[in-house]
């Protein structure tokens, strides 16, 4: 079995330099529990290379957003984390009241991007999406 190429592999494969910083980076996100935030990136990659600038972080990042091996979402509160695309794809549904983030399978929303395409002709990217609302236990 093949397993799937990793992120440093496809971003040199793209032909990206692997920095010693770039790849602890990338491996902060491999090694997370599917979510990361910028700043616990940045945690893990000082605590090795002190030097390091937490813009480097965001530039990294965003350049892993570009090349699509991490998507991202605002799950509220300024609580924007990393993912893996590699690892599949999923959502979120987080409740405004007690915070509790509740996973979604991608399918979920197969239906709306269908719905987006023929009534708007518009061709959602509905990668990592973070719907607000409250959850069972708030609403009783
Ligand atoms: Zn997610
Ligand atoms: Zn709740």
């Amino acid at each position: 079995m093949n397993q799937p190429k990793d992120i440093s592999h496809q971003l040199s494969e793209l032909g990206y330099r692997l920095t010693p910083q770039r790849m602890m980076i990338v491996s902060a996100i491999e090694n997370s529990d599917n979510h990361i935030s910028a700043e616990e990136i940045y945690t893990q990659v000082v605590a090795k290379y002190p030097h390091v600038n937490i813009s480097t972080v965001y530039r990294t990042l965003e350049l892993l957003k570009q090349v699509g091996l991490v998507t991202e979402t605002d799950l509220g509160e300024g609580r924007v984390k990393y993912h893996p695309a590699l690892k599949g794809h999923h959502h979120h549904l987080v409740c405004q009241k007690c915070g509790a983030i509740i996973n979604i399978d991608e399918s979920t929303l197969a239906r709306l991007e269908d719905v987006l395409l023929h009534r708007y002709n518009f061709s959602a990217s509905l990668r990592h999406v973070a719907i607000f609302g409250l959850c069972g236990n708030c609403r009783k």
